[in-house]
């Protein structure tokens, strides 16, 4: 039985997560769930995995939750993000909020040698040096989520014995799915992603 936090639980990922848990409760048990404003989700939740922790962004939120459940652990506000990430009582924790928001409390999970699925990818757009400087030092594994890292991650399993020259990224989909090998793409044709609404970075 593994002991699971999910840092972003009322999304799109930590809802397909709790789901993945829901067909797997031999083998998982929620301990932290970790919401920004959607309360009600959050509780529907809180009645299903009956976590141990939870947070929530606003104060008031947390007082209504407080209130209906007196036994579970609650934190709020920038403190108590900070608090809830830097417990160590799960075994594996998804690191699912969105943007930048998930920055801290990834780094606090990575310093404190745990294990940590990551899908939120800006963590590593924004703070990819520190992130895996601190997990080579902590010991901490860090997992890949979003699909392509990883295929990436799973071509590099066995790299040891069966080492790999070479590793060619495509990005034949989004913009790109109508074009020929040969058309030329702007930097404006490229970030205008169906889908997405994609930010210019240049390393
Ligand atoms: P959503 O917007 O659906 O969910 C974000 C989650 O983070 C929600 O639970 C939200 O809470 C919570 N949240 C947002 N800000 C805060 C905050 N300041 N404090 C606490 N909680 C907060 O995003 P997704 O699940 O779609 O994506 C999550 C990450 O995974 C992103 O980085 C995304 O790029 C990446 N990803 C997503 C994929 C997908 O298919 N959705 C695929 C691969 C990667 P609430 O809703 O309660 O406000």
């Amino acid at each position: 039985m593994k002991n699971i936090a999910i840092f972003g639980s009322t999304g799109s990922i930590g809802t397909s997560t709790l789901n993945v848990v829901r067909e797997n409760k031999d083998l998982f048990n929620v301990v932290t769930l970790v919401a920004g404003k959607n309360i009600s989700k959050l509780i529907e939740q809180i009645d299903e995995f009956k976590p141990k922790n939870i947070y929530i962004i606003d104060k008031k939120n947390a007082d209504i939750i407080e209130k209906k459940y007196p036994n579970i652990n609650i934190y709020y506000g920038e403190d108590g993000l900070e608090e809830i990430s830097n417990l160590i009582d799960f075994d594996i924790s998804v690191s699912a909020l969105v943007g930048i928001a998930g920055l801290k409390p990834t780094y606090n999970m990575i310093k404190n040698g745990k294990t940590v699925a990551l899908a939120n990818k800006e963590v590593l757009v924004t703070g990819g040096n520190l992130i895996m400087q601190t997990a080579k030092k902590s010991g901490a594994k860090l997992l890949t989520v979003d699909s392509e890292h990883s295929a990436i991650m799973q071509c590099l399993n066995g790299e040891e014995e069966n080492p790999i020259d070479k590793i060619l990224l495509t990005a034949s989909g989004g913009p790109f799915f109508d074009k020929a090998i040969t058309d030329e793409i702007t930097v404006e044709e490229a970030l205008s992603h169906p889908t997405w609404h994609m930010e210019k970075k240049l390393q």
